[in-house]
């Protein structure tokens, strides 16, 4: 039996805007004399609140990331936690485009130098971290294309891979383009699937959209696991994001889709919005019914697949 403890573990999916401390958002909505959103207090007092209330806590502290600092600070907060659970690395989503253009709340030059401090600041402290370009699903496969243009004509060397988020509201197919032209760029590529959509996307944004990775695939059927089982798609699961975004899906499908075979590894998503760390994740892991070789398991894929732990 492998030893849990003998993997490098790594925080597979994490969001850049869910990840600032409450701490300090508390202290910095002070200081602008904000008011802080209701729903953000029901999730850091580990309450569910629809999707559209995360949203607005969601929107509510990435407003926040408007200067160098705060993004080097999300950063910080990222490694920090990471850390303290025992881990060595995270591969970290985050939307420029969004930030810089959608928002213009900040120029592309300072949100780059947020991460890369932070990054920096990171390795020096033993944990290696990369990027994953998060674009907006709904908003369309256009506004994919604007996402590149902004950010391939000068690429930091430690963004890894793209990926669309958001809503699964637009076909994976129509975002196959896009796809490419991201990965004839060198970038690898992801996409949430399967978390607020039917489990089809899953399925075509495999087939159709040509993604290496999925992002949550919670609703996948079991044909759709043995394809990624088949193909050995790396799929990050995050329990405490699912049991407040994705209520419905019960019982949580991890253990399935691990008897698949479906090279599944944990992740957090917005831990500063819905309070957990790799260690919860673990926890909430064992109590689905698993045993110390399915988590060596998971962490064995954690390590293995990602991003930030590859060349
Ligand atoms: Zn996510």
């Amino acid at each position: 039996m492998s030893d849990p403890s003998s993997h490098p573990l790594v925080d597979r999916h994490t969001h850049l805007e869910g990840a600032l401390d409450s701490a300090w958002v508390r202290s910095e909505a002070e200081r602008r004399g904000l008011a802080l959103p209701g729903p953000l207090g029901t999730l850091w007092s580990g309450g569910a609140v629809p999707f559209e209330g995360f949203i607005e806590a969601f929107l509510f502290g990435a407003a926040l990331l408007d200067s160098q600092q705060a993004v080097q600070e999300a950063v910080r907060a990222v490694a920090r936690r990471t850390r303290q659970a025992g881990g060595v690395g995270f591969d970290l989503w985050a939307s420029p485009h969004f930030l810089v253009v959608y928002r213009g709340q900040i120029t592309l030059d300072a949100f780059w130098r947020g991460l890369e401090e932070g990054l920096a600041e990171a390795l020096a402290e033993g944990v290696r971290g990369c990027v994953v370009v998060d674009a907006v699903n709904h908003f369309g496969p256009k506004h994919g294309h604007a996402v590149l243009d902004l950010v391939l004509p000068d690429l930091p060397p430690y963004v890894k891979g793209f990926s669309t988020g958001g809503l699964e509201g637009s076909p994976f197919r129509d975002w196959a383009p896009v796809f490419e032209r991201a990965q004839a760029a060198g970038l690898r590529i992801a996409a949430h699937a399967g978390e607020n959509g039917p489990g089809s996307n899953v399925r075509e944004a495999v087939l159709e959209g040509g993604v290496a990775r999925i992002v949550h695939g919670l609703r996948a059927d079991d044909a759709t696991l043995d394809l990624l089982a088949e193909r050995r798609i790396p799929v990050d699961v995050c329990p405490s994001s699912n049991a407040a975004l994705a209520v419905d899906v019960v019982p949580h499908p991890l253990p399935r889709m691990l008897r698949a075979g479906v090279r599944c590894a944990l992740g957090t998503d917005d831990p500063g919005l819905i309070p957990c760390d790799l260690g919860t994740e673990a926890t909430a892991a064992r109590s689905m019914g698993l045993d110390d070789t399915t988590l060596a398991v998971l962490r064995q894929n954690g390590a293995e697949d990602a991003w930030c732990l590859q060349a």
